[in-house]
C-alpha cells in the first residue's frame, strides 16, 4: 500500500481545537486510505518563543543547547498529536528525530540531513499505526541533538519521504495551495495548479516561505511529487512534479518578495585580481551567504561591489569587512537594511524577452527604484527599497495576472 507523508506546520497545529480537529479529520481518511506518516511542527509561535527565552538569558546561547531547547517544540506536539489520534480510536505513534535515526551533521541550529532508518517507521507502519515524527530535528554521530534550521521541518517530511520511498508528500498548511503571490500581501492571487520543481525552487530561494528549499530540492532530485494543501480545509491544492514546457504554459508563474534580506556596498575596492575573491573569502569565514553580486565600473583603478545577505548576517558581515577595509586607503563599507527582494518567476521567462521590460515598466510606473538586477533561466530578481515592496508585487501582479 502506498506511503504518504503529511507534514503539519505550526500555524496548523497552534491551539489544542486545531489538533483535535485535524485528528478527526485524518480518523476519517485513515479508515479509507493509504499509509500515513505525518511530520508536525511546533506549535503556532513556539520556536519563536523559546528562541526568545534563551537570548533573554544570554545574548549568545551555545548552539548545542539552543538545538536542545528547540528540539523541545516540536517533541511537545508529536506527543499532543499522537494523544488527539488515539482520542478518535487511531492507533498512532510519535517519534522524535533522535528514535528515527534522523542523522545530521554536526552544524548546529543550521544541521544538514545524511540519512534516516526507515526500518523503525516501517516496522509500525506493517503493525497498522500511524506514525508521527517531529519535525525540524535531527542527530549527530555523537547523539547530540541539532536542528536543521527555521522552517526546516519541510527537510524532515522530504528526508523521510525519500527513505521510506513514500508516494507523494502533502505539505498541509494554512494556505490552499501555491498562488500566484503570497495572498497575504495580494489577497487577490490565484492558486496555481501545477507546478514544476524548477519554478517551485525559485519561488523557495526568492523567499516564498510556502516549501523551504532544501525541500524542494529533495523533492526533485528523487522525483516524488508534493502535493500544498490546507491543513484543514479540503481543495484542490497545488501539485509540484516534473513539467514538461509547452506552448500551454503560462510565461510568468508568480511573484515572490524577500523582506529579510539587507544590502552591502564596499566603495574604493582596488581593481586587480584577487580583490573580489578576498572580500568574498572574508564573509565565507563568517558563514555568511551572499545571494546578488553587481561590480560597478572601474573609475580611477577602483570600483564598488554590492551584494545581498540575509538580513541577520548583517552586523557579522559589516563588522569583518570593515576590519578588511582598514588594509586598503580609501575603501569602505556601507549597509542597508531596508531593502528588499522582488522576484518573477516562471518557465517562459527563457523565451520571452518582453518579460523584463514588462517589469521594470511595472516598477517605474509606480515610482519605484531598482538598486540591483540578476536574471536566471526562469527568474528576474530586483533589489528595491523596503517600503515599496507591497505596492511593487501588487504592480506586477496587474501587470502579468490580469
Ligand atoms: P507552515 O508553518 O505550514 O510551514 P509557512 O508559514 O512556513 O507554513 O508557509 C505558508 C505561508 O507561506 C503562507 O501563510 C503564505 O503567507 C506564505 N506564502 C508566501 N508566498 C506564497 C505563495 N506564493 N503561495 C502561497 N503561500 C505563500
Ligand atoms: N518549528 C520550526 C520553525 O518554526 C520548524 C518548522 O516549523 O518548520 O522554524
Ligand atoms: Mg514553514
Amino acid at each position: 500500500m502506498p506511503i504518504v507523508v503529511q507534514k503539519y506546520g505550526g500555524s496548523s497545529l497552534s491551539t489544542l481545537e486545531k489538533i483535535d480537529l485535524l485528528a478527526a479529520k485524518l480518523a476519517e481518511r485513515e479508515r479509507r486510505e493509504d499509509k500515513l506518516v505525518l511530520v508536525v511542527s511546533a506549535m503556532g509561535e513556539t520556536t519563536n518563543e523559546l528562541t526568545r527565552l534563551a537570548y533573554e538569558l544570554t545574548p549568545s546561547p551555545p548552539a548545542r543547547e539552543l538545538d536542545m531547547l528547540l528540539a523541545t517544540g516540536e517533541q511537545q506536539s508529536i506527543a499532543l498529536m499522537a494523544m488527539a489520534l488515539h482520542k478518535y480510536g487511531i492507533d498512532a505513534i510519535s517519534y522524535t528525530g533522535v528514535q528515527v535515526g534522523l542523522k545530521t551533521d554536526t552544524l548546529h541550529t543550521q544541521a544538514k540531513v545524511l540519512g534516516v532508518n526507515s526500518d523503525k517507521i516501517l516496522g509500525q507502519i506493517e503493525k497498522g499505526k500511524v506514525v508521527i515524527v517531529a519535525g525540524f530535528q535531527g542527530v549527530t554521530a555523537e547523539d547530540d541533538v541539532t536542528t536543521l534550521g527555521r522552517g526546516g521541518s519541510d527537510i524532515t517530511a522530504m528526508a523521510l519521504a525519500v527513505a521510506l520511498k513514500a508516494d507523494r508528500l502533502e505539505k498541509c498548511t494554512d494556505a490552499d495551495g501555491v498562488y500566484t503571490a503570497d495572498p497575504r500581501i495580494y489577497p487577490d492571487a490565484r492558486r496555481i495548479d501545477r507546478l514544476s520543481y524548477e519554478e517551485m525552487l525559485e519561488m523557495s530561494y526568492a523567499g516564498a516561505k510556502v516549501l523551504h528549499p532544501r525541500a524542494v530540492f529533495f523533492a526533485w532530485k528523487y522525483r516524488i511529487p508534493i502535493l500544498v494543501k490546507h491543513a484543514h480545509l479540503e481543495g484542490q491544492g497545488t501539485w509540484i512534479e516534473e513539467l514538461e514546457e509547452n506552448v500551454e504554459q503560462p510565461i510568468i508563474s508568480n511573484v515572490t518578495q524577500d523582506a529579510t534580506i539587507a544590502k552591502l556596498t564596499v566603495y574604493g575596492v582596488p581593481d586587480r585580481p584577487g580583490m573580489a575573491c578576498k572580500i568574498f573569502e572574508t564573509l565565507a569565514a563568517q558563514d555568511v551567504a551572499v545571494d546578488m553580486i553587481v561590480q560597478s565600473t572601474t573609475m580611477r583603478d577602483v570600483n564598488d561591489i554590492s551584494f545581498t545577505i540575509k538580513r541577520g548576517d548583517l552586523a557579522r558581515a559589516k563588522g569583518a569587512l570593515e576590519s578588511l577595509a582598514r588594509d586598503y586607503p580609501g575603501m569602505d563599507v556601507q549597509a542597508e537594511e531596508k531593502v528588499a527582494k522582488i522576484t518573477l518567476i516562471g518557465l517562459g521567462i527563457r523565451s520571452d524577452s518582453h518579460v523584463a521590460t514588462g517589469m521594470f515598466r511595472a516598477l517605474a510606473d509606480e515610482g519605484i527604484n531598482i538598486q540591483m538586477i540578476a536574471t536566471s533561466d526562469v527568474k528576474i530578481s530586483c533589489v528595491i527599497e523596503e517600503a515599496q515592496l507591497k505596492s511593487g508585487v501588487r504592480a506586477l501582479c496587474r501587470k502579468f495576472f490580469l
